[in-house]
């Protein structure tokens, strides 16, 4: 079976639709455009019918791996299950259909809604206030590393150094250095923590502020992390907290309280908006009253009954976003909250967190675990015992595919050699994770007993092991599978 491109699907005459004849006499182009600007030939379009076009893209997207199909175990994404209710919600015409230059007095049902947002975020961290508008986690990371910048700067300090232990994300150093900080890591302890002395020895007038992410990389909770912020706070080093992994603490504990200044949210991963792929996310930045101030604008404030944009304030660091963000996303992230409530957090977040931990039982025997404690929602393990047969994360992972599971994160975090990090979600059930467990089990006993079928995998997907830079860069559109296969069916 392959797959032909849409064009060659074309068959001339055929029509997905066709208008009713005009009752109006025609118009040709040239009469009302300028003539460079009209085409002289009619374009190549695919000639086909809806059920064509229906039928070749559905297709094309069970070629692919998603939430909706599968399970998928992706480390620091928190690709969990999200649901449709939300989609309904963000859907409704009195939402999708609002132009963000209406004024504000035909807008209130929207402004209420990301006031009220911005208040439960406030609630579920402890912060004191937060911008909406970024549209991604890593632009959060930008936006509050120029708030950092700015509180600095406001005070006549020029600070240039941004400390970040070497367990972060890759997107931590790249959104300091691309703010025109310089990097300086911290090596993690041996618990996989921030080391206290490797910190006190680093913290200094030139630091502007510590970036680290609670639970970290390895999916551990800083249990220091008072004692971190309070070190840091004596120098009037910032503590800038990536909470891309809020998964885990919602409910729980709240950054707020642990001595946090800021942090960016991931609404798309911890409040359920489908991502990846380049999809939209959201990453509002929250901050403590003292760094309200330098907040981007404009921000939803409530005058009397009455919704209203602020546009106004001195020290802001500016818009961050064309309009308010990717309020799509926003309005899910709303949604989410409101119909899980205050008790639907806390057990989305004790489920997460059992989720992971039962996983690494079931699998710790199987391929090592190197910080190997009590986890919060992902863990990581290590796959170099298999390098005596030639076999790497990397070849589990894409021999995961032919059993029917996404491949998990592979060599990250950094400080583990190997890496395979594993993130469940609270979104899966026991049954899938055993499935899971088992399909893992059996690849690395297949990794030691018959390494060649795992080197080659996958075998069983719509396409083999591609040269992954190449088929970045010079994608073949037209490649056919050797052989018949059904792509959706997955393999056990
Ligand atoms: C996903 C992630 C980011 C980046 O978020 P984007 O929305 O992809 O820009 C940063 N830090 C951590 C820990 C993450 O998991």
């Amino acid at each position: 079976m392959t797959t032909p491109l849409i064009f060659e699907r074309s068959i001339p005459g055929r029509r997905g639709y066709r208008y009713a004849a005009s009752d109006v006499p025609p118009i040709a182009p040239v009469e009302v455009l300028p003539a460079e600007h009209v085409r002289t030939t009619t374009p190549a379009w695919p000639e086909v019918a809806e059920f064509d076009v229906v039928r070749h893209y559905t297709r094309l997207s069970q070629l692919n791996f998603s939430v909706d199909t599968h399970f998928y175990p992706l480390g620091s994404c928190t690709m969990k299950y999200n649901p449709k209710l939300n989609e309904r919600v963000a859907a409704m015409p009195g939402f999708a259909w609002l132009h963000p230059l209406q004024p504000a007095s035909q807008v209130q049902g929207m402004l209420e809604l990301l006031h009220g947002l911005e208040q439960m975020l406030c609630a579920i961290t402890g912060m004191q206030a937060f911008t909406l508008q970024p549209a991604a986690g890593a632009q959060g990371e930008l936006t509050g590393l120029k708030i950092i910048r700015a509180y600095h700067q406001r005070r006549g300090q020029r600070r240039s150094t941004i400390l970040i232990p070497d367990s972060a994300h890759g997107t931590n150093p790249a959104s300091a250095a691309l703010s025109g900080f310089s990097v300086v890591q911290l090596k993690s302890g041996p618990d996989g923590l921030i080391d206290l002395n490797e910190l006190k020895a680093r913290l200094n007038g030139e630091v502007a502020a510590l970036m680290l992410t609670n639970p970290n990389t390895l999916g551990l909770f800083e249990r220091q992390i008072k004692a971190i912020t309070a070190l840091a706070h004596e120098q009037d080093v910032l503590i800038y907290m990536d909470g891309a992994n809020m998964n885990a603490l919602l409910g729980i504990c709240r950054p707020g309280d642990m001595g946090v200044d800021l942090l960016q949210l991931n609404l798309h991963k911890t409040f359920s908006t489908p991502h990846g792929g380049g999809g939209p996310g959201a990453g509002p930045v929250g901050v403590t009253q003292a760094l309200e101030p330098f907040l981007p604008l404009p921000r939803v404030r409530k005058r009397g009954r009455q919704f209203a944009w602020h546009e106004q304030g001195k020290h802001s660091v500016g818009r961050v976003h064309g309009w308010f963000g990717n309020v799509g996303v926003l309005v899910r992230a709303y949604a989410y909250i409101r119909t899980l409530g205050r008790e639907g957090l806390v057990r989305a977040s004790e489920t997460a967190i059992i989720n992971a931990n039962y996983l690494k039982a079931r699998l710790r025997g199987v391929l090592p675990v190197p910080y190997d404690q009590h986890c919060m929602h992902e863990f990581v393990m290590t796959a170099k015992l298999l390098k005596a047969q030639g076999i790497t994360a990397w070849d589990v992972a894409k021999r995961l595919l032919d059993y029917g599971f996404y491949a998990p994160t592979v060599f990250f975090p950094l400080i583990v050699e190997d890496a395979l990090m594993i993130e469940p979600t609270e979104t899966e059930s026991k049954e899938t994770l055993d499935q899971f467990a088992e399909a893992l089990i059996r690849v690395v006993e297949e990794a030691r007993q018959q390494p060649d079928t795992v080197k080659r995998a996958p075998r069983r997907m719509p396409v083999e092991r591609l040269d992954e830079v190449k088929a970045a860069r010079e994608p073949n559109l037209r490649w056919r599978p050797a052989e018949a296969s059904c792509p959706t069916a997955p393999h056990g």
